[in-house]
């Protein structure tokens, strides 16, 4: 009876009835124990229309029936109550679905604050939530809510003195996967990593980005903990999709050593960003500003300072900073040490060979000398060598810069760009240049404000002092 009803409203409206879709003897009490109407829910986007018969037949709890009209009117389907009159494609319909529509939304908002709330108000209180980690075990006292757990956490302490002393992440990730005691977990270094990096370990709570002290017992002490914490940001490598695309590997964050990442957005909003890769991870009272810039700036300001760094000012005089060497007089000056030595030497060796002095007391005498001359040969044979690779990078004419530039060839540009530069640190501001000729003092240049871009024009150097 109903159903013909429905079929008849339908076909007045000029629709096709397509499918039927039935709950008998179920209960309109609750939407989840309903099959057909599960089924319903699920293909909502099929159908141009729904006709119920009337709208307790849908659901009689009010919260499903704005859940429902909710899903109804994200899925652009019209829905009719047919012995009530009601809805329909036009203009009063779909207002009536708008606003049961708006209503759902409404008391989904609420629930979803409410739930915030508490979950903000645990962590200042420092207890625990959420998923519970490696080395704990859930408590009965419900303050605390976690204990460590008596066999995971020495296993645990383990993995953070370990790494601490230097073993790397796949290996200790190996050793656990192999080791007779494991059985349900397989580990992997960026499941140890960020395990390593959970704050819970040493007693504290981090949520939204802040970090409060929490009630449960911490199982690292904090000079191991800032030991791997050291390592972990300093081995933490760019992913693989990143390198292959930009010249990120030659960056580091001037303030904390971290590599970078490459991000949308930053100064630049339309651009790609270098960014510091722990600015976004790190507590906020330890984020520190700037360190960032945009790749095109970035990877202008790098072949700029090339040409500078082959220009004769750039290698002849190492760079223009003011305490700069010069590796000439440096050069004259190491050659007239090692030349007052030999003489010295000599002169002691003679008045031995003459017995005139004894023997030990020459001994006392020529030792020093000795290692002082080893060490100014040392000297003038790191001044040959940063010469023999000036020379060889001097070789390099402006013309095959320009050639790998037009290439897109990544790769051989990362090849190009690491002979000159050992690493590029990422400061607020400016980038400081680190030549791996270790002769030439690194030199620091601004970053330009401004948007970056894409035709080359010639950026300018502006040197810090
Ligand atoms: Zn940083």
């Amino acid at each position: 009876m109903q159903r013909q009803r429905c079929e008849q409203a339908a076909a007045a409206a000029g629709a096709t009835v397509t499918e039927v879709f039935e709950d008998g003897g179920f209960s309109g009490s609750r939407a989840d124990n309903r099959p057909a109407l599960q089924r319903l829910l699920a293909r909502l986007g099929e159908f141009d229309s729904v006709y119920v018969w009337k709208l307790d037949r849908l659901s009689r709890s009010a919260r499903d029936y704005h859940n429902i009209a909710y899903l109804l009117q994200k899925c652009g389907t019209a829905f009719v109550s047919v012995s009530e009159g009601m809805g329909g494609s036009g203009a009063v319909g779909k207002m009536v679905l708008g606003q049961l529509a708006a209503v759902a939304e409404f008391f989904l908002d609420i629930l979803k604050e409410n739930v915030r709330a508490a979950l903000d108000e645990n962590a200042r209180q420092g207890r625990h939530h959420g998923q519970l980690p490696f080395g704990y075990r859930r408590s009965v006292d419900k303050t605390v809510r976690i204990e460590p757990d008596t066999q995971q956490a020495p296993i645990l302490r383990e993995l953070f003195r370990r790494y601490a002393n230097g073993e790397s992440l796949s290996k200790l990730a190996a050793q656990l996967n192999t080791s007779p005691a494991n059985s349900e977990r397989r580990w992997t270094s960026a499941l140890l990593g960020t395990m390593l990096r959970n704050r819970t370990y040493v007693g504290e709570i981090a949520w939204r980005g802040q970090v409060y002290e929490a009630l449960h017992q911490p199982l690292i002490d904090w000079d191991t903990w800032s030991v791997v914490q050291k390592r972990l940001m300093e081995n933490k490598s760019v992913p693989a999709s990143a390198r292959k695309r930009s010249l990120s590997p030659l960056f580091r964050c001037g303030v904390c050593g971290s590599c970078v990442r490459i991000v949308w957005g930053g100064p630049e909003s339309r651009y790609r960003s270098y960014e510091c890769h722990q600015r976004r991870t790190v507590p906020r009272e330890q984020r520190h500003i700037g360190n960032s810039i945009s790749i095109l700036k970035a990877h202008a300001l790098i072949w700029r300072a090339v040409e500078y760094f082959l220009g004769e000012e750039a290698i002849g005089q190492g760079c223009r900073k003011p305490n700069r060497r010069d590796r000439n007089a440096e050069r004259r000056k190491l050659e007239r040490e090692r030349d007052r030595l030999d003489e010295h030497i000599a002169y002691n060796l003679e008045a031995g060979a003459n017995n005139a002095v004894p023997l030990h007391i020459l001994k006392r005498q020529n030792d020093p000398l000795m290692a002082r001359l080893a060490e100014t040969n040392r000297l003038l044979a790191q001044l040959d060598q940063a010469e023999e690779q000036l020379t060889e990078l001097r070789a390099t004419s402006p013309a095959q810069i320009v050639e790998l530039l037009q290439s897109q060839d990544p790769e051989a540009q990362r090849r190009f760009a690491k002979a000159f530069f050992s690493v590029i640190e990422l400061h607020d501001g400016f980038l400081r240049f680190v030549p791996t000729v270790p002769e030439v003092l690194p030199f620091d240049v601004a970053i330009p404000s401004g948007h970056p871009s894409r035709r080359r024009e010639p950026v300018e150097l502006r040197f810090l002092t």
